[in-house]
């Protein structure tokens, strides 16, 4: 893409009301804009970095044999009514229409799944299986200070998986396990991702997180070095060796849950009788797991551990371009026409290239490609047009080096 086309355009500040480092940024560099605090736009650049955290997400989800579905964000009020959470979840929005119908805006969607499901399990034979979407949720979050990894509204993918006992759904969720590690491996936060046991599991004692270790996160966790899990401070209580090892050598991290795993056992569907007949024709509760990640939250997180003093730093599996392309001097016509050239041709191959042919000065240039954090940057100049060289630069460690043409290439396709 020529980037004197992409309609946005970075921004010497941020609002004066943010404080967090992740929106500061994303904000700077032109990735999302703030509507209203914990209610923000992805432009073009920061929804290419959603998507492709969605996509790596919907790789591994299918590979679990998820199936995708979309669901509402508009839900019953009598859904609600059914599992009691009506009254008693306070971040649920309610909203009513003129005829005084009223609706909760989804905050998560087992009030809306269950029913579904029950239309079509009768039998053993229809389990088990796990469905899954991409959806907007909706929470009164309290403290929405912490830009984009608590919005009001924000995305999740959420699975949920049915079984017809308890063995069947904990080997699942034990594969779940691998699964999430995978995801938060390939978007780039797996050296920093702990499992972490929390409270809540309907089974064993526990739930688990995916938390990541950063200054900007809201729980507090214990890590164990030997195993490398964690528990959660809230259920340090009970809680003072290690749940995997049994070590007691646990030192205290701030972190932040980027996903959530759940075993739901029969919460959901005894509310909405959701059951199946067993080989003898006995009626039986349909046993659950829930799964849980905020795409958002990945993304903020990412910016929270990779951002440096210049700006963002993309991973390439999750970066918005693989290549920042900036040409210096666009009134030299020779310039202009070799990065032209290079454009198309790494275009053709199917590396993403942002091209900067703006007229603008080098510096200017410099930083707000330091800013977006595109893997890559390729300066062509007059001078490296002399050398009949281009000069590579890695975002990440910030290594300049000099390369042909040919050695470029294969650098792109390496990556
Ligand atoms: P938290 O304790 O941080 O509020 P939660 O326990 O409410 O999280 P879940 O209901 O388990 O979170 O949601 C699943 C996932 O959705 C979380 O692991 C997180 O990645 C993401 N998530 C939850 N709340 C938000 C939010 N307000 N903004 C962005 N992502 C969120
Ligand atoms: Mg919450």
């Amino acid at each position: 893409m020529r980037q004197s086309k992409l309609f946005t355009k970075a921004r010497k500040e941020a609002p004066a009301d943010e404080v967090a480092k992740n929106a500061k940024l994303l904000i700077r560099a032109g990735f999302v804009d703030k509507l209203q605090a914990g209610v923000y736009t992805y432009l073009p650049l920061g929804l290419r970095v959603l998507k492709n955290i969605e996509n790596i997400i919907r790789e591994e989800m299918n590979g679990a044999g998820g199936q995708e579905i979309l669901m509402p964000s508009l839900h019953p009020k009598e859904f609600w009514q059914t599992t009691g959470r009506w009254d008693t979840m306070d971040d649920l929005y309610k909203v009513s229409d003129a005829s005084g119908r009223e609706n909760a805006l989804g905050p998560t969607h087992e009030e809306i799944v269950v029913p579904l499901v029950k239309q079509f399990v009768s039998s053993y034979r229809d389990l088990p299986f796990a469905t899954y979407q991409f959806q907007n949720k909706f929470r009164m979050e309290l403290r929405a200070k912490s830009g984009i990894l608590r919005g009001r509204e924000f995305i999740m993918k959420d699975m949920y998986s049915f079984h017809r006992d308890e063995a069947d759904l904990v080997a699942y969720y034990e594969m779940m396990k691998g699964v999430y590690a995978r995801v938060f491996e390939r978007v780039g936060l797996g050296e920093r991702t702990y499992l972490t046991f929390a409270s809540g599991g309907s089974f064993s004692k526990y739930s688990h997180e995916f938390q990541t270790v950063t200054p900007a996160g809201e729980d507090t966790i214990y890590v164990c070095d030997t195993c490398r899990v964690a528990v959660n401070k809230e259920i340090i209580a009970d809680q003072s060796t290690c749940p995997s090892c049994e070590s007691g050598d646990l030192h205290e991290e701030t972190a932040i849950e980027v996903g959530n795993i759940f075993d739901l056992k029969t919460k959901f569907s005894d509310p909405f009788k959701l059951t199946y007949k067993d080989e003898e024709g006995k009626e039986q509760p349909v046993v659950m797991g829930c799964y849980g990640i905020g795409l958002g939250r990945i993304l903020g997180t990412v910016v929270e551990v990779l951002g440096d003093d210049k700006g963002l730093v993309w991973p390439r599996a999750i970066a918005p371009f693989a290549m920042h392309l900036v040409e210096i001097s666009s009134a030299n016509t020779a310039v202009h026409e070799e990065a032209e050239k290079l454009y198309r041709e790494l275009s053709g191959q199917g590396v993403e290239v942002l091209w900067d042919d703006r007229e603008a000065r080098a510096g200017e240039k410099f930083a707000e490609s330091d800013l977006m954090g595109i893997p890559l940057r390729v300066v062509i100049s007059e001078k490296t047009l002399t050398e009949g060289k281009f000069e590579i630069k890695d975002r990440a460690t910030g290594e300049v080096s000099m390369v042909n043409r040919a050695e470029l290439i294969k650098m792109c396709a390496m990556k």
